[in-house]
């Protein structure tokens, strides 16, 4: 590496810009779009079969009554696990559950390593809510990050699927799989 004085940059070069009248009248369709960026991290990626998981509505409300039992189960912070609803290459859903800290925190792997501990303990949660069991809240199922998902979100839905899975030591698949 050669140190010395830095370099002015080169000016950017500036596009064009529309014509203000042009900007204010799009006609285009709108779309939701997710802005992201890659890291490297832990994840953990879970497929079952089990009764009352159709819906996106019913995948999304184990997804986060699962994550809500790692973080109450396993004294995780909330703020250091998510996931996704996760179509496989075979069209098969299942759940991705990942570390949020770039690198990985080790998180998915305590749960992984814990699913009993998890899932009791996310039966509990929902099943102890006070909201109404068609809908969720935030004692039970929503945080403020799922918030485009609160609609979906059903404690019943999560329960009853909670409620049916039984050996649960099948539903991870080994690291690389
Ligand atoms: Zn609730």
């Amino acid at each position: 590496m050669r140190l010395g004085r830095p370099q002015p940059r080169p000016a950017p070069q500036v596009a064009p810009q529309p014509a203000a009248r042009q900007a204010l009248h799009c006609t285009g369709p709108l779309r939701w779009r997710s802005l992201a960026h890659t890291y490297e991290t832990d994840i953990l990626r879970l497929r079952l079969d089990a009764p009352g998981l159709d819906t996106r509505e019913q995948w999304h409300s184990l997804l986060y009554a699962v994550l809500e039992g790692a973080a109450d189960g396993l004294e995780i912070s909330r703020a250091d696990i998510d996931g996704v609803v996760h179509s496989g290459a075979d069209g098969r859903s299942g759940l991705v559950l990942f570390d949020t800290v770039p690198g990985g925190a080790g998180s998915v792997l305590r749960i992984a390593g814990a699913l009993d501990t998890v899932i009791a303990t996310a039966v509990r949660r929902v099943a102890s809510c006070d909201c109404g069991l068609e809908t969720s809240c935030y004692g039970c199922l929503r945080t403020p990050r799922n918030e485009r998902h609160h609609e979906d979100l059903s404690r019943g839905a999560a329960l009853t699927v909670l409620t049916s899975l039984n050996g649960l030591a099948s539903w991870a698949e080994p690291p690389g799989a």
